[in-house]
């Protein structure tokens, strides 16, 4: 029972009333610890003329698909880490104790790894006709500053802005500066 309440049925990672528990917990821990956070949030592009294109069922194994790359993906390794499915198309990982540097190449090496997947996506509107994904990512170090909200918040917002500015691209949320890394060297 416990499994199946935390657990996204179709793509079996963490769901959204698993990573909201979670968040809050790590949070109240890192803070204690004075140590820093990072939310990496991410949407898949033009989702939607996908399904209308190739048909549910193939949506789904696009999600499937992504969740096992999120699951092959190296940066989760702390025990505070957790990779869940947000919503629908959007999925989050939560980073316990990281640098700015380490989520921020994280999170362009995410969006680089969904490209080089190749999945064929005739629908999107973007010129590569592959699969692709938006990413906003947020990382404070001083906990006592901001609550769990808020840091995702940032990471939202970012997202927001990452589709804004055209898509596949990856964005900082800061509460101050706000810039965007695509392109970022990750080797
Ligand atoms: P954007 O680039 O702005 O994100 O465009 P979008 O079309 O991806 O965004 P929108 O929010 O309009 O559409 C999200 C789509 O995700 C709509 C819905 O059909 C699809 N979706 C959500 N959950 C699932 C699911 O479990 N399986 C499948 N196949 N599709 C899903
Ligand atoms: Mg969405
Ligand atoms: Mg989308």
């Amino acid at each position: 029972l416990q499994v199946l309440a935390t657990t996204d049925g179709l793509t079996n990672l963490a769901n959204r009333r698993s990573f909201d528990a979670h968040l809050e917990k790590e949070w109240l821990r890192c803070r204690r610890e004075k140590n820093s956070l990072g939310i990496i949030l991410f949407d898949i592009d033009y989702f939607k003329n996908y399904n209308d294109h190739y048909g549910h069922p193939q949506g789904d194994e696009c999600l499937r698909r992504i969740a096992q790359l999120l699951r092959e993906f190296h940066v989760t390794r702390r025990p505070g880490d957790l990779i869940a499915r947000y919503g629908g198309e959007e999925f989050v990982i939560v980073l316990s104790d990281p640098t700015i540097e380490l989520v921020a190449r994280s999170a362009e090496q995410l969006r680089q790894q969904v490209c080089l997947l190749e999945i064929e996506h005739e629908a999107s509107q973007l010129p590569q006709k592959i699969l692709t994904v938006s990413i906003g990512y947020a990382v404070e170090t001083d906990l006592n500053s901001i609550s769990p909200l808020a840091l995702l918040n940032r990471a939202d917002v970012a997202l927001y802005r990452a589709k804004a500015l055209g898509r596949n691209q990856v964005c900082e949320g800061t509460a101050h500066s706000q810039g965007c890394i695509t392109g970022l060297d990750v080797r």
